[in-house]
């Protein structure tokens, strides 16, 4: 952040002000970490802070200090209305476009309040008056540690807004293994282990905390992965039948993805989720090196992220989204 900004934030959180903290639709871990721990900052320092997500997020991000408290917009649409057309400040977190948060957009865009965008994505919009991108991050997990930091606050960095920033900079690295953890990125994560965050438990609470039908989710993932050595691709499909078979609840399918690219020689990785209600195939895109998938998601499948993650979606069917799939993968044959 640049002193201007510093400056225009500090001004803006100088008097008690009613203020949204929005992640994105389907939060994540950094998703849901900077968003509680940016409102546990602020409700610290006499603010009226409320996390407002677009809908439910992951069963196993229920234990994060102040989630109880989170406004679920597509459950209470009413409550989440009324807190953001009260707003006097809007944080959006996470995220570099309004239409990322599916149906409360509407909402958002009608807001009178001013908005404070921190982010991590590439291309983010312009619609806040402090604007704090950075593609290089790893998280916005880390960028909200850099942001109390930059005000000068990061010594009110307690427990709980440790084990929240931790679990969303342990999330999206991969658990530090991505290139985007730095050397800064561990210093950052050993300050927030000094202040309280259980590093030990956090990873139990996040990765061993599955239940016995996602396992068996994944042993169907892992019989319908598929190879396409040409391209240096392997995807995976799950259809709604193979999710209801297996009780599948959000966030059951967080990660799967990761074990098409754990194959030697795999650059290129994609699972292909049937969502009958949403009328969609929701689709997860991973990559090694310089392969795009921000730049494939958005050519085909109006979606976005990260150079090496993103998302996106389909309203074919799943085989055709999948046949679709293999008939553009040609044209990125120098690519891959
Ligand atoms: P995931 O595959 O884990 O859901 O998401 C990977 C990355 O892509 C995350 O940074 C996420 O925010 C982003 N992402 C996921 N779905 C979409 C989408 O539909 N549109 C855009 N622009 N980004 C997405
Ligand atoms: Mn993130």
């Amino acid at each position: 952040m640049n002193s201007n900004d510093i400056k225009t934030v500090k001004s803006l959180l100088n008097t008690s002000k009613s203020i949204v903290i929005v992640p994105h639709k389907n939060p994540d871990g950094d998703a849901m970490g900077s968003t509680l721990a940016l409102c546990k900052y602020l409700n610290s320092q006499g603010h009226n802070a409320t996390v407002v997500a677009p809908n439910e997020y992951p069963h196993f991000l229920k234990w994060l200090p102040g989630h109880e408290d989170v406004i679920i917009y597509n459950a209470t649409t009413k409550a989440a209305i009324e807190k953001i057309e009260r707003a006097d400040l809007i944080f959006t977190l996470d995220f570099n476009h309004l239409s990322r948060t599916g149906d409360m957009e509407q909402a958002l865009t009608k807001a009178s309040a001013d908005f404070i965008m921190i982010d991590h994505h590439q291309q983010p919009a312009d619609y806040a008056v402090v604007t704090y991108s950075d593609t290089s991050m790893s998280s916005t997990c880390e960028m909200v540690y850099h942001f109390l930091d930059a005000l000068g606050v990061a010594d009110h960095i307690d427990a709980d807004i440790a084990s929240c920033l931790y679990t969303g900079i342990m999330t999206d690295t991969g658990s530090f293994r991505f290139p985007s953890t730095t050397a800064v990125t561990h210093k950052v994560i050993a300050e927030l282990i000094t202040a309280g965050a259980d590093n030990a438990g956090i990873h139990r609470n996040i990765y061993d905390t599955n239940s016995y039908t996602k396992l068996q989710l994944l042993g169907v993932a892992l019989q319908n992965l598929q190879i396409l050595p040409e391209y240096k691709t392997a995807y995976i499909t799950l259809s709604q039948k193979e999710l209801d078979d297996h009780k599948f609840q959000k966030g059951d399918t967080e990660g799967f993805v990761n074990y098409g690219l754990s194959l030697e020689g795999i650059i290129f990785a994609v699972i292909f989720i049937e969502n009958k209600s949403e009328g969609i195939i929701k689709m997860s895109l991973r990559s090694v090196g310089d392969f795009s998938v921000n730049e494939f998601a958005r050519a085909h499948y109006e979606g976005g992220g990260h150079t090496n993650a993103a998302g996106g979606k389909s309203d074919l069917s799943l085989e055709d989204t999948v046949t679709q799939f293999i008939s553009i993968l040609p044209r990125y044959k120098d690519k891959l």
